[in-house]
């Protein structure tokens, strides 16, 4: 059974009009239930993740000012959101989706949060509309239960994984891999264990023979019990600020890639959503509900 988190909340945190684009997290369990990928069955909906699970990886004061509302304007401006409470509640929500997407992945083998991939969210800030790193949080609570004992974090959104770079630099038991835009934001990159850096204007088969011979050399040397994929789909040519030119065909090549070597090798794999800001939202919708139809198709 294909599981997926979401909630309400994840839709509607903010003002109609800020520029962070929500409606997506609408528009795709609805696109996904209208063609039949899903039905009512497959989403769960997650409560806010209990404290000591976020102070697990983030910074204790900064988790404590962030709730109370007490950032500075400066540290507000970073995270590219207006603040709220509203806006936390949905940050630890979707902390948990990841949680328990996590743990169904490794019952089933796949499972989806529809939201998440906040990776520039560092042990003690935000950044780039990320306040908490669900996948970093997700990773440690796997460990901390001793679930696992060795994760790898693929991550193919466009903008480098800066956060979870940081969070897990000097934990082994994580191993952090990052494909992104050479030229994109951050500006200044953190160390993955494994960088990829992309330049502009990076096509199909530029994008795919790379990850083709990376990936699988990475899971030889790795070898990970549990696989976190940020499969952001602000690598297509269409994204507004994704700067590569992968086609939605590629991108879905990208997505079939890594969860065909996660089923073959048995490698449960959690996915949190990522970026995604093509001009037209319905490329937006296509490309990640390309994912969800995939890991139907191969998994189940
Ligand atoms: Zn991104």
């Amino acid at each position: 059974m294909l599981k997926i988190a979401w909630s309400e909340i994840y839709a509607h945190p903010l003002p109609e009009h800020h520029r962070f684009p929500m409606i997506k997290y609408e528009l795709l369990p609805e696109q996904l239930m209208y063609e039949g990928t899903i039905t009512e069955a497959n989403l769960f909906q997650p409560s806010p993740l209990e404290e000591p699970y976020i102070t697990n990886t983030h910074d204790a004061t900064y988790w404590h000012r962030l709730k109370h509302q007490q950032l500075s304007q400066a540290e507000i401006r970073r995270t590219g959101f207006p603040m709220s409470e509203q806006l936390v509640l949905r940050e630890i929500t979707i902390m948990h989706g990841t949680v328990q997407a996590a743990l169904f992945a490794l019952q089933y083998g796949v499972a989806f949060n529809i939201a998440g991939g906040t990776h520039h969210a560092f042990t003690n800030r935000g950044e780039g509309f990320c306040l908490l790193n669900d996948i970093a949080i997700a990773a440690n609570y796997l460990l901390e239960k001793e679930l696992v004992k060795q994760i790898l974090v693929v991550d193919l959104d466009v903008h480098q994984g800066n956060g979870t770079a940081q969070i897990f630099r000097n934990n082994p038991a994580v191993f952090t891999f990052s494909m992104h835009g050479r030229k994109n934001y951050p500006a200044h990159k953190e160390q993955s264990d494994v960088d990829i850096p992309l330049e502009d204007g990076t096509d199909d088969n530029t994008y795919l023979s790379i990850l083709q011979e990376v990936l699988p050399r990475l899971l030889e040397q790795v070898r990970p019990q549990c696989i976190f994929f940020q499969s952001g789909v602000d690598v297509l040519s269409t994204d507004k600020l994704g700067r590569l030119g992968l086609s939605l065909k590629g991108c879905k090549e990208r997505d079939r890639f890594v969860l065909n070597l996660c089923k073959q090798n048995h490698i449960p794999v959690a996915l949190s959503m990522g970026g995604g800001y093509s001009e037209k939202i319905r490329d937006i919708i296509e490309a990640h509900a390309n994912t969800y139809r995939l890991a139907q198709e191969i998994f189940f």
